[in-house]
């Protein structure tokens, strides 16, 4: 197997004590790389000293909606900064969060669309939290595309390297709609373990109706731990229960799917 997952928080204290057991169980797996998405400055920081010690992780760095509060007139400067390390492929995780809503809206966008510049003058692709309010409540992607598409459509020019890879919408928890106009603006999908849970019905007709070419695997560790674990805590081992529904959906083996969406994330993150 040739096993990528693209966003696993491997610096949170859920790994502190067993971090070279998890990462070798994922090298037993056929995990070849491990992308760590940073959460604020702070771990942006962190993120770098993890990924300077272990060969197969790479970094995201950048401010998340939930950690809105920490950003000040110094981060844009740091964050150019941090992102100039050469195993940072992303800024991230960066987004909306009406849920949790701990900033208000319009900080949030403000930020939102700082980084986005930031992307741009790195020519780096961004990785992108969203999460509505409610499940009837979707303004919180709607604001999120249309940021999105208005990023793109501004940037005068768009660098040839972000062309058809912008970045990708993380732990998608869209419906069909939302998903087709993200890969209109040539954003990739991600998947997470509730694409293996019971109710995710609208979850799996995503999968079913994206090209193949666009899909990502992700854990989101420590969090949404796929079937047959829901519950416990999520390592990047457990990507290969995402490969397995996502075969059963689409009637590929699981091997052609590890290997198109490694394939897709090293399109993506152009690690080397
Ligand atoms: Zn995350």
């Amino acid at each position: 197997m040739n096993l990528t997952d693209t966003h696993c928080h491997l610096n949170f204290k859920a790994y502190r004590d067993d971090l070279q057991d998890v990462l070798s169980r994922a090298e037993a797996n056929g995990i070849k790389r491990v992308l760590v998405p940073a959460i604020d400055l702070e771990t942006s920081r962190e993120v770098l000293s993890l990924v300077d010690s272990h060969e197969i992780l790479y970094a995201a760095v950048g401010v998340h909606p939930n950690s809105s509060q920490t950003w000040d007139s110094n981060s844009p400067a740091e964050l150019e900064s941090l992102a100039s390390h050469p195993k940072v492929v992303a800024i991230g995780e960066i987004g909306l969060d009406y849920y949790r809503d701990t900033a208000p809206k319009n900080i949030q966008i403000e930020i939102l669309k700082k980084q986005l510049q930031i992307a741009l003058s790195r020519k780096l692709p961004v990785i992108l939290h969203v999460r509505n309010k409610t499940e009837e409540d979707r303004i919180c992607i709607r604001d999120l595309l249309v940021i999105l598409e208005d990023w793109l459509t501004e940037a005068d020019p768009l660098p040839q390297e972000l062309k058809s890879r912008p970045g990708v919408i993380h732990s998608f928890s869209g419906n069909l709609e939302e998903s087709k106009q993200a890969l209109l603006l040539g954003f990739y999908i991600g998947i997470t373990g509730p694409v293996t849970f019971k109710k995710a019905d609208t979850n799996r007709e995503v999968v079913q109706k994206t090209p193949l070419s666009k899909l990502l695997i992700e854990t989101d560790g420590p969090f949404i731990t796929p079937h047959p674990f829901r519950g416990k805590r999520n390592e990047p081992a457990h990507v290969c229960y995402i490969v397995d529904k996502i075969s059963e959906i689409t009637g590929n083996t699981q091997e052609f799917i590890s290997d198109q969406t490694t394939a897709n994330a090293d399109c993506l993150f152009r690690w080397e």
